[in-house]
């Protein structure tokens, strides 16, 4: 064989590689798709700022007032129309581009996690700049969002395609719920299609559903004594709360077993020679279906008011928030990861999977040297359900939705961790959220020039919530203005 020959072999055998294959189904990209690629290619350093300058802010729920004006301020700047404190809430915003439809709706988050300041160190070490930390990646979450809308934005005008891309502000998805909110304010009505993502250690799109959940505090009120001169004359509150949790223990052998139910003491009296007059602790209970979810929170009543004929105290049982399963969306969900597999997971430097090593090895999650640190990979599209819950789940509710996961950090390390916040305030973290937003303006886009597409994910939808009538858990009156405020 001639070295020209043998040449035109090798060739040969890398055109499959060289050029991408059209995934199953899915159409090769639209020049305004790869458009809005190349748009968050060119404002990657913008995307990677907004996160990061979002960690440093570390703004627990309902008081991201700086990280809210940050994205909120970068719409405005790129054209978009802005409404700030949508749903009485002074955190969340709307903004908007275009006219008609179809109305493609961007979720935004951007709250820190109080106790979970950390450095953007390998090693756990408390940033001396804040309480809170984004032990959850919301830094990455509203930064990648706001990234995306942007670019899809350029895509549709410079292909001059109809319909609007809305962006929503959604504060305190930590507890206080910010999209039930927005959804029972109306805010989605007109909305065709919603996307979404979350951080996370492994890169996916969207077939995972999630826990419906229910927030309530049980405050109980006794009467206060001497503890040593005259206990007979004292009704303890911490004992209604004690006897509550003792019930709610046992109560957890006679519930589905993929409920969960967690709970602090956030008030437990104040000295131990004073009979405590009062006393509180805060719950979650989720599970598969929000149904189920207010079976068990039923039943967690009548321990309450068993705790107290007992102790012989008062109590009293607040329902601070609560957010539905996730509805997940079939088509919608292979369209994203199309795009996710078209635009292939993120590629880490040997510093960043250094970093993300010695994280594990910090949090005690590495078992072999070898070991991959980060996720290369992408998963299949399959039905799965995780243990967190989230108020996505609102919004699946009442429009298709649907989600992505990239990685942001290291893999099998928890959410909620200083070493989650460490990596998503450095590069691990930046990385993870451009090739989100690459995902997210495509999907958009989609969404946008493919009518095929939403009327598949509109049936899909019906199907999935076939009788059940969505109807919010929050209770009336306005949304908090701080979690610790019930
Ligand atoms: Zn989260």
């Amino acid at each position: 064989m001639t070295l020209r020959r043998s040449a035109a072999v090798v060739l040969f055998l890398l055109l499959p590689l060289l050029a991408r294959p059209a995934l199953a189904g899915s159409p090769e990209p639209s020049p305004a798709k790869l458009a809005a690629i190349a748009a968050i290619e060119k404002n990657s350093a913008a995307v990677g700022e907004w996160g990061r300058k979002i960690w440093e802010f570390a703004e627990p729920a309902f008081q991201e007032h700086n990280s809210s004006k940050l994205l909120a301020d970068a719409l405005e700047q790129a054209g978009f129309r802005v409404r700030r404190g949508a749903a009485d809430m002074p955190t969340s915003f709307v903004a908007e581009f275009g006219a008609g439809t179809p109305v493609v709706a961007l979720l935004a988050e951007y709250d820190a996690l109080p106790g979970l300041s950390q450095l953007d160190q390998p090693q756990q070490q408390v940033n001396p700049r804040q309480t809170a930390g984004h032990g959850c990646g919301h830094n990455l979450f509203g930064a990648a969002i706001v990234g995306a809308a942007i670019a899809a934005k350029d895509a549709m005008t410079s292909a001059k395609l109809g319909g609007t891309i809305r962006v929503y502000g959604c504060p305190a998805e930590e507890g206080g719920c910010g999209k039930a909110y927005l959804v029972r304010a109306g805010e989605f009505k007109d909305v065709d299609v919603a996307v979404h993502w979350h951080p996370g250690s492994s890169n996916s799109a969207g077939m995972k559903s999630s826990l419906a959940i229910i927030r309530f505090r049980t405050r109980f009120t006794g009467v206060s004594a001497h503890a040593a001169g005259s206990p007979q004359l004292g009704r303890s509150a911490l004992d209604g709360v004690e006897l509550m949790n003792v019930g709610i223990n046992f109560l957890r052998e006679h519930v589905t077993s993929a409920a969960r139910i967690h709970y602090v003491i956030t008030n437990g009296g104040n000295r131990p020679n004073v009979v405590p007059q009062e006393a509180e602790a805060w719950y979650y209970i989720r599970a598969p279906r929000m149904s189920e979810a207010q079976a068990i929170f039923a039943r967690a009543k009548k321990i309450a008011e068993g705790a107290a004929l007992m102790t012989e105290t008062k109590h009293e049982i607040r329902m601070i928030t609560g957010s539905y399963e996730i509805l997940v969306n079939e088509p919608l969900a292979r369209a994203m990861d199309a795009n996710l597999r078209h635009i292939g997971a993120p590629q880490f430097t040997s510093e960043e999977r250094a970093f993300a090593a010695e994280v594990r090895k910090e949090f005690g999650v590495s078992s072999k040297p070898d070991e991959e640190p980060l996720a290369t990979r992408i998963e299949p599209v399959e039905i799965g359900m995780s243990n967190g819950s989230t108020d996505v789940g609102d919004v699946s509710w009442v429009v298709p939705t649907v989600g992505l996961s990239v990685a942001t950090t290291a893999r099998e390390i928890p959410g909620h961790s200083w070493a989650n916040t460490a990596c998503a305030g450095m590069s691990i973290g930046r990385r993870g959220s451009i090739v989100a937003a690459k995902v997210l303006a495509a999907t958009t886009v989609d969404l946008l020039e493919r009518p095929d597409l939403l009327k598949t994910a509109q049936r899909d939808f019906r199907r999935r919530l076939g009788e059940t009538k969505y109807a919010t858990v929050l209770s009336d009156g306005p949304p908090p203005e701080k979690l610790d405020d019930f």
